[in-house]
């Protein structure tokens, strides 16, 4: 996306006490605190972005993607045309408005960084034009020519909306009691999950976005040396030709290696958009990534037992904590490596 685009959204909450977008899992930008019903200056702010443009599909334009496809040579293929393909007939065919907010599409080019996202219909490329398009979670999908792709998604997202219509309790295809699309035959290749990049890839940044909050500052610092970002489904950004620029985004407060404090804490809301939270999480993260000990595994500020928000993987839990001291005190009672407490949230 443009970063305009980003430059537009912020404006919509800018007279916000902590204007910022918020990246998710699903590689969506979000604006918390709207007044709901969203008034018409805040709908005609977040369509000036350029990014809404379907009034009736906008909800299930989820679309995962490999977030450098195309722009290195790691995937086996170039998925741009196929992620706009897929948009386009989605947007075309009025049945799939019916998909709901929470379908997932995803589309990994082969890398095997977003194959493992929990999706509704998926395709993994296994060569320049070929690959195979997956149901749910099951490990066989069918194995199709890239041109087939759209049309084979497309067709299975259609069973999906007429075998999910008058039952409230399906949201996914893996909520369904038989297969979506009947048997599938083609094996799913084993990709072993290739680690989060950051910095430098080729000409290109990756920079995460501590907390996950895009802030006025950060935007500003992108706009001065890209014109195009993607956003990841790892709370960051691939921020296209501007690998000659980190340290600038660095000294932004975007993170640009591994070993950056921010690149280990999550939060979830907490006080104030959150009131089942007795203390301000964020804040409370903020405290804590400098005086952070070592180790290896993400840590996160809970500000209630939902621990809203926590990592796919193992991490350490920060779980109401009364204070830095408490914080910390947390921290050091649990094993700073793998092998941790996990909680699927
Ligand atoms: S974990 Fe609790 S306090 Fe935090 S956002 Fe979720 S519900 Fe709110």
């Amino acid at each position: 996306m443009r970063v305009q685009a980003l430059v537009a959204l912020l404006d919509v909450v800018a007279a916000q006490a902590d204007p910022s977008l918020q990246l998710t899992s699903r590689a969506a930008l979000q604006l918390r605190g709207l007044a709901d019903p969203l008034p018409a200056s805040v709908v005609d702010g977040i369509r000036s972005s350029g990014l809404v443009p379907s009034a009736t599909h906008e909800l299930v334009r989820n679309v995962v993607v490999s977030p450098l496809s195309g722009l290195d040579s790691r995937g086996v293929a170039d998925l741009r045309p196929l992620t706009r393909s897929l948009d386009v007939a989605v947007r075309a065919d009025a049945e799939l408005a019916a998909l709901g907010g929470r379908f997932l599409f995803v589309l990994d080019d082969g890398r095997g960084d977003v194959i493992n996202t929990a999706a509704d219909l998926s395709f993994v490329a296994t060569g320049p034009g070929r690959g195979i398009v997956r149901a749910g979670r099951a490990d066989h999908g069918w194995d199709v020519s890239i041109d087939s792709a759209v049309p084979t998604i497309v067709g299975l997202a259609r069973e999906f909306v007429g075998r999910a219509a008058g039952d409230e309790s399906i949201w996914h295809v893996d909520d369904l009691d038989d297969p979506l699309g009947g048997s599938a035959t083609a094996r799913l290749p084993a990709l072993p999950a290739p680690s989060q990049p950051l910095g430098a890839v080729g000409d290109h940044a990756v920079v995460a976005v501590p907390l996950g909050l895009l802030r006025p500052d950060h935007v500003a610092a992108l706009g001065r040396h890209a014109e195009s970002v993607r956003v990841t489904p790892w709370r960051s950004l691939v921020v296209e030709g501007a690998a000659s620029a980190l340290p600038h985004l660095e000294a932004a407060g975007l993170v640009t290696h591994a070993h950056s404090p921010w690149a280990r804490m999550h939060a979830c809301t907490g006080l104030p958009g959150c009131a089942r939270s007795a203390l301000d999480t964020r804040a409370l993260a903020r405290e804590l990534a400098p005086v952070l000990p070592d180790g290896r595994l993400p840590v996160h500020v809970s500000g209630c037992e939902r621990r809203c928000g926590t990592p796919e993987t193992a991490y350490v839990d920060v779980l109401e904590p009364t204070s830095l001291d408490d914080a910390l005190h947390q921290i050091a009672a649990q094993p700073a490596e793998d092998g941790s407490r996990r909680v699927d949230g």
